[in-house]
């Protein structure tokens, strides 16, 4: 917003009288500001959907592919994500998915427009990674200094969970939700997850220097937890009036309670998860943890 002025007595006595006159000034924050009309706003709002589609096309370029990995894994078929050849696709709605980038929008309805079902039971491996201290920080922080740490903390997930092949399936607040396996099949799932964890913390500790200090907080303020468990899970859409593409299952319920059991720059993994990525996990030794809503302790590994 643009400040028209200071606090000079003669300018602020001037300001009252616009305000009166509706000129398009208010006295606020001790200062003189100047209330944007129409076509200011529409300005300031078109600049920032530009803002918006400048960064989603930074992510989605971040780690391409010319053709959709999926689809050229599953139908074997060459779907162009990018260039030329990808506009007569584009035309019928087939682009690079949201959620993973290197996919495309067929990938992520695979199981209605192949296999003509609402949703798929398959095995796969969920991830979570949640921001520690997130309530508190976002009550002492202004709003545009929360955006820019949900920002920075979805575009680090983003980048190392694409780069595994996981499917970004959620942004819910504080926490991020990750699946291995759909739409991009692999037998090592589990280990990709594990990978895709240990590249999220180090590019957090990388971003968050400058982040945290920008932000007048220590590094250590911006810690992240992360869990993961794989077993069998149902993706696909549910609800009827909001549809919602994700993934349901004790298997999610699980992982998503994982983080809280975890310490700050920690990632903890289910026993499920340690059996199949053993020899990325060779040492650790498991602890019983009391999660939230499972009547058992869970063991969970640190990885
Ligand atoms: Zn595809």
């Amino acid at each position: 917003m643009p400040v028209a002025g200071g606090t000079h007595p003669r300018r602020s006595a001037e300001c009252r009288e616009a305000i009166e006159a509706r000129q398009g000034f208010v006295y606020f924050d001790n200062r003189l500001r100047r209330i944007p009309n129409r076509k200011a706003r529409a300005l300031a709002s078109s600049r920032r959907a530009v803002k918006i589609q400048a960064r989603e096309r930074h992510l989605m370029t971040a780690h391409q592919a010319r053709i959709c990995v999926g689809c050229w894994q599953q139908p074997h078929l060459p779907v162009p994500l990018r260039g030329v050849l990808s506009v007569p696709f584009r035309a019928f709605g087939i682009r690079p998915s949201r959620m993973n980038p290197n996919t495309c929008t067929i990938c992520e309805l695979m199981f209605t427009t192949v296999m003509r079902a609402r949703k798929v039971t398959t095995d796969a491996t969920v991830l979570f990674a949640d921001l520690r201290g997130y309530t508190t920080l976002s009550q002492s922080l202004s709003p545009d200094a929360v955006s820019r740490l949900l920002d920075a903390f979805y575009d680090e997930c983003a980048g190392a969970i694409w780069q595994h092949d996981g499917l970004l399936n959620k942004t819910i607040g504080d926490a991020v939700m990750a699946v291995f396996n759909f739409p991009i099949r692999s037998e090592d799932h589990a280990r990709h997850a594990v990978r895709a964890a240990r590249e999220i913390q180090r590019r957090w500790h990388l971003a968050r220097k400058t982040l945290a200090e920008s932000l007048g907080l220590a590094a250590g303020d911006l810690g992240m937890g992360i869990g993961i468990h794989c077993g069998e899970l149902s993706f696909g859409e549910f609800g009827r009036s909001h549809r919602d593409l994700t993934a349901i299952g004790t298997v999610v319920n699980a992982a998503s309670r994982a983080p809280s059991a975890a310490g700050a720059d920690q990632i903890l993994v289910t026993q499920q998860v340690y059996q199949r990525a053993q020899s990325d996990l060779a040492g650790s030794r498991p602890r019983a943890n009391q999660l939230k809503g499972f009547q058992q302790p869970v063991e969970l590994y640190a990885a």
